[in-house]
């Protein structure tokens, strides 16, 4: 799409608020907060708004103490949002995605002109301008795109390197998926010479767990996990009972959805997390499996074609019992790699 439009709006200071979708990650929280630094240093005023809390280990990313976090005050972000011209929606493209705060942007009297930056895969068209590029490893590399075609790139800086790298490593899974293209490790070599202490990020992002992340995942590796061997898939649950004995952060539940892809026979993780009224259900897939397709088939979800997510309304002994059902359909089903 030509932003050249929008980049000719940009020319002015504006009121923007930049969105992030529910539980937001590194990839979400790193755009926007180096998308919030590039358009302060433009002139604008920048707020950035995430619907719900982000997970402790993203506390040293610059500026993230000022995220207004919509769950927590919704009151203070319905007052910014009402006196926004733009607004940005970062790593999300369908606005069921922030939940609440959609029906807050939903209520708005004034017309703002609207952006989308994501790289998630089927977009519902609701903005006026956007960068969406499902071959992106991560938001936070088209945020870079987006700086580099305003024709903006010497408006970087070791902080906005930071956020970005940050998000391009935590979406790629350190720069091992198959969204890891020559232009992320271009990008991401280009976003070092800003003096990156790589060893320093990996270590804030990866190594910042308590003694009761490590024995929980021994816990759920040894007493939780089922495989089922026909369709060479693993799953594991976390009950709120669970979270709060081993004193579960937000942060803690990140990345364990992976493990289980460690091993040779298993090609899709699944890990389903109760929730006060509902079950979030997280997926992780090996090659040409798609679980992009599962979890919107199924779950009402969406996402990536090797991470995705949806939820369930139903029990969780049910939505466990379910999964095998639904994988039995799905892989009787004409395709399940597109
Ligand atoms: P995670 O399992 O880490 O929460 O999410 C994996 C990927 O799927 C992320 O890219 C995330 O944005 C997406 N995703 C997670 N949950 C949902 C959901 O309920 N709906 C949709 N459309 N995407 C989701
Ligand atoms: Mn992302």
């Amino acid at each position: 799409m030509n932003l050249d439009e929008l980049f000719q709006y940009l020319q002015t200071p504006r009121k923007i608020a930049l969105l992030t979708h529910v539980r937001p990650d590194g990839d979400a929280i790193g755009s926007a907060l180096a998308m919030k630094m590039y358009l302060e240093k433009k002139g604008h005023t920048a707020h950035v708004i995430a619907p719900d809390d982000f997970p402790d280990f993203l506390d040293w990313m610059p500026q993230s103490n000022q995220v207004h976090v919509h769950l927590r005050n919704r009151k203070t972000c319905f007052a910014i949002l009402t006196q926004m011209e733009c607004i940005f929606f970062l790593d999300f493209n369908a606005m069921k995605r922030i939940e609440l705060l959609g029906e807050d942007v939903q209520k708005l009297y004034q017309p703002f002109v609207s952006v989308m930056i994501d790289h998630h895969r089927e977009p519902d068209n609701f903005t006026k301008y956007r960068l969406w590029d499902d071959t992106a490893s991560s938001t936070a590399e088209l945020v870079y795109t987006f700086i580099q075609m305003a024709g903006d790139l010497q408006l970087l800086d070791k902080d906005m390197a930071a956020c970005l790298y940050a998000g391009m490593a935590l979406d790629t899974g350190v720069f091992q998926y198959s969204n890891t293209t020559p232009k992320v490790h271009q990008i991401a070599g280009a976003l070092m010479e800003y003096g990156l202490q790589v060893d320093t990020i990996h270590n804030a992002l990866y190594n910042q767990y308590g003694e009761n992340r490590l024995r929980f995942i021994g816990y759920l590796l040894t007493q939780k996990m089922q495989i089922i061997p026909e369709y060479r898939t693993a799953y594991m649950s976390i009950t709120m009972k669970e979270a709060e004995q081993f004193s579960l952060s937000i942060g803690d539940k990140e990345g364990i959805v992976n493990i289980p892809l460690a091993m040779r026979d298993v090609d899709i993780a699944v890990l389903f997390t109760e929730d006060k009224d509902k079950i979030k259900i997280s997926f992780r897939s090996k090659g040409e499996v798609n679980v992009e397709a599962f979890s919107r088939r199924f779950y009402n979800g969406g996402g990536h074609k090797n991470a995705s997510g949806g939820s369930s309304r139903l029990s969780l002994e049910e939505t466990e019992r379910n999964l095998q059902v639904h994988l039995a359909a799905y892989f009787s089903g004409p395709d399940v790699s597109e």
